[in-house]
């Protein structure tokens, strides 16, 4: 029987692993995503004034990138933003999101399908949405923040069908929040030569400079809180949180003339911890990828569904064998 996958999530995990799966004729492929949109935490939103990365702001060029760089490059979808002593920062100037466009084109992707229940039967994966919408594969990828996974696992868990002891310690894995004001200025404020602040103490993690991305064409700043104060402002009502926000922006930039501002929030931002192997297989081709394996940011997600690539790849030659 050909393999066929299924892979809940459509971030950048999920997507190269689909992507690679297809373009390597491992099996068929299909993507189940709950959002309206792919791209998961690399995201761009759209509010009434323009346009923001809310989500990741850059990749920083390292080898485990590279194939996927070449091509958004080629394509002329990404561009370089600043080089650091950290290394060379890559955006898009579309919005983060159109990094994960590009790999999602020709894909099956399924979206607004939220999987609640995944079952084991007759020796094939059977995955249920919120919609009670059903699919089968003898392989399922699971690229989802670790504890939205552990969730799905649960009722597997239970019934002995996934190792315990893996279970176990993926259950261990927290991820911080994020708090993050979008706020668009009345007029150009330089923030610093690049337009990206990463911030040592302090209330704010980081201020970047939409318009300097060329991701909006007027001034706009995406602001993420700290861990910290994200953690313990997280549970406010958004009204309060975006308030305080506002008044700490404020009294930092007090030159920088707020015109409008939005909230969003993100209850698994990175993973505090790392599970100590690349992906798992928690159960016999029941797979698990993402950030909490391969490092906590888009390169660690594109480390993590390489390895799996290439742990299917060689598992396909040697059934050929
Ligand atoms: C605010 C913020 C800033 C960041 N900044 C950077 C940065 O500048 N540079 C960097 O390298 N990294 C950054 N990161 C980290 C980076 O974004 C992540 O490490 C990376 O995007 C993780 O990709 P992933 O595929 O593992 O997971 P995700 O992108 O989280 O993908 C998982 C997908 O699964 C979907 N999903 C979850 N549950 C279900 C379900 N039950 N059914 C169907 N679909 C489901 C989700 O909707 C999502 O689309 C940042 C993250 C945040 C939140």
């Amino acid at each position: 029987m050909n393999s066929h996958f299924i892979v809940i999530g459509a971030g950048l995990s999920g997507l190269n692993i689909a992507r690679k799966i297809n373009d390597l004729k491992l099996g068929s492929v299909e993507v189940l995503e709950k959002s309206r949109g792919v791209g998961g935490r690399m995201a761009t939103r759209r509010t009434l004034d323009t346009k923001f990365d809310h989500g990741a702001q850059f990749y920083r060029l390292k080898e485990d990138i590279t194939k996927l760089h070449q091509s958004w490059k080629q394509n002329g979808i990404s561009h370089q933003w600043f080089v650091s002593n950290l290394g060379d920062h890559w955006c898009a100037s579309s919005g983060m999101t159109s990094l994960a466009k590009s790999l999602a084109e020709n894909l099956q992707i399924n979206l607004l399908k939220e999987i609640r229940t995944i079952r084991y039967e007759n020796k094939m994966w059977k995955i249920i949405s919120r919609d009670n919408e059903e699919w089968l594969c003898n392989n399922l990828i699971i690229s989802s923040p670790t504890p939205q996974t552990v969730n799905l696992l649960n009722e597997l868990s239970t019934e002995s069908v996934i190792d315990s002891n893996l279970f176990s310690e993926l259950k261990k894995i927290s991820y911080t929040k994020a708090l993050i004001a979008l706020i668009t200025l009345e007029e150009d404020f330089i923030l610093n030569d690049s337009g990206y602040c990463e911030f040592e103490a302090g209330q704010f993690f980081s201020i970047s400079d939409q318009k300097r991305k060329g991701v909006s064409n007027i001034p706009a700043f995406t602001v993420t809180m700290s861990a910290e104060f994200s953690e313990s402002e997280f549970e406010n009502s958004e009204e309060l949180i975006l308030h305080k926000i506002l008044e700490i922006f404020k009294s930092d930039y007090p030159k920088a003339k707020i015109k409008n501002a939005e909230l969003k929030k993100w209850r698994y931002c990175r993973p505090q911890t790392q599970i100590n192997k690349l992906f798992l297989e928690i159960a016999p081709g029941l797979f698990l990828i993402g950030d909490a394996f391969g490092g906590s940011s888009l390169l660690g997600a594109v480390r993590s569904s390489e390895a799996l690539g290439n742990y299917l790849t060689e598992r396909h030659e040697s059934k050929l064998d």
